[in-house]
């Protein structure tokens, strides 16, 4: 039999998180330095030290680096809860790219690398950046055109690329750089101190996708040099590493966005509830009632796939199809809750007077990264060619 309750301890967390956000963070999101698309770091800092305090930063981290080691199932109600502002992610620090970077370091780290870099990154001390993407033809949605490169010279390795719509660029310490190898198979992921010379911010690129510290950064690296000691895991290995960062990464996405997907759904309902047109509460207008209550099915609907996905990467499993049908369906129906939440809101929902237009905003580009919709569409339907059964175990015929 399937379980859905919580366990005890899960649902105190919940409500501990719960109450955190609404008591502390919420009524900081009119602060000066959180306005606009960009959390200041130093206001960054000021947020993590109240996480900290409250004994809520980084709970993903395992429990030597100050967190609470929290299962895949246990992230995916706290991240729910810590999305519902979209302060809470940057506060609790738990949001991209520095949990994906942190759960990356945990699984294929050394214990050196750990003690240099995950060390300070779990603590707040420091940020990150995943660098993959890259402008002019080079890796995106296909990771395979990947142009950098990285080449041997002694013990030292010499990158040479360039990379773009890298979040948290500004600020960040360090910088995991995906380069191919340029005389050898494969790709390689380097953990290099982003301060390292060759290494040069271009520009801060303007997006729609805000609430991410230090933006999203185009960068040059010209024979950027670094150790061996640089190299994270096996040379040539980085694409399945990639993998290991990936799956669980676009689940968490799903998580805080379905935060924010329900924080922009309240605001809607609320409004509806005593907002009076042509006679009768908003919420009374059967066109109005029944895109609220599409929203609820759609929030609730992406919970369940979210636990699921998050149950079977706690049982060990892959999941790399699972992940990609939730991840579709996360960012495509948490979209449709925050285009509903505008439209019930009328005017008000285009203005910056309700959180709902940062909200509607962000929501968008999660169908773009950790990789685009059609996509993982096209890997699932690869995979349903490749096999006489459907995907989910059932015959076709
Ligand atoms: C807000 C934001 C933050 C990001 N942060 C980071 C980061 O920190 N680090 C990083 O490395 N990258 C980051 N990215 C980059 C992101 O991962 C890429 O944008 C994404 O992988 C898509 O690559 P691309 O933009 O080059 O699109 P392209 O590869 O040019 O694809 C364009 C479109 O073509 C379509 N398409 C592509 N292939 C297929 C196919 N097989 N079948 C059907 N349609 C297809 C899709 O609709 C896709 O959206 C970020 C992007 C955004 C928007």
């Amino acid at each position: 039999m399937i379980d859905f309750s919580l366990p005890p301890e899960l649902a105190e967390l919940q409500a501990r998180v719960r109450s955190f956000i609404v008591g502390e963070i919420i009524p900081l999101e009119e602060d000066p330095r959180a306005r606009g698309d960009h959390v200041d770091d130093g206001f960054r800092r000021y947020l993590n030290a109240i996480a900290r305090k409250a004994g809520l930063l980084a709970p993903q981290a395992e429990r030597r680096w100050g967190g609470l080691g929290l299962s895949h199932l246990a992230r995916a109600v706290v991240f729910e809860e810590a999305g519902y502002s979209p302060l809470g992610p940057v506060a609790m620090h738990l949001h991209a790219p520095d949990e994906g970077n942190m759960h990356l370091l945990e699984t294929v780290a050394t214990e050196e690398q750990k003690q240099h870099w995950l060390k300070p990154l779990a603590g707040g001390e420091i940020r990150s950046a995943f660098l993959m993407t890259e402008p002019d033809g080079g890796a995106g949605a296909d990771p395979d055109n990947l142009r950098t490169t990285a080449r041997r010279d002694g013990t030292n390795f010499v990158i040479n690329g360039r990379k773009w719509l890298i979040t948290g660029g500004h600020g960040a310490a360090l910088y995991i750089i995906m380069a191919r190898m340029a005389e050898e198979d494969g790709a390689t992921m380097f953990l290099a101190d982003a301060d390292t010379p060759g290494i040069e911010r271009v520009r801060e690129i303007s997006t729609m996708a805000g609430g991410f510290t230090g933006g999203h950064a185009e960068v040059k690296l010209e024979n950027v040099r670094v150790g061996s000691d640089a190299v994270l895991g096996e040379v040539g290995k980085g694409f399945a590493y990639a993998q290991v960062r990936l799956v669980p990464a676009r689940l968490t996405h799903c998580m805080r966005w379905l935060g924010a997907a329900r924080r922009a759904h309240d605001i809607a309902a609320a409004y509806a509830r005593q907002r009076w047109a042509f006679g009768a509460r908003l919420v009374e207008h059967q066109g109005v009632g029944f895109q609220l209550a599409d929203n609820e099915i759609d929030l609730h609907m992406a919970r369940l796939a979210i636990w699921h996905v998050a149950w079977l990467l706690d049982r060990g499993e892959r999941a790399n199809a699972a992940s990609s049908m939730v991840k579709v369906f996360c960012s495509e129906a948490e979209y449709r809750v925050a285009d509903r939440a505008l439209q019930v809101l009328g005017g008000l929902g285009v203005t910056t007077d309700t959180r709902v237009e940062a909200i509607f905003r962000g929501i968008r580009a999660f169908r773009i990264y950790d990789g685009p919709s059609e996509v993982h569409r096209w890997a699932l339907a690869r995979r349903i060619a490749r096999t006489d059964r459907a995907v989910g175990g059932a015959r076709g015929n």
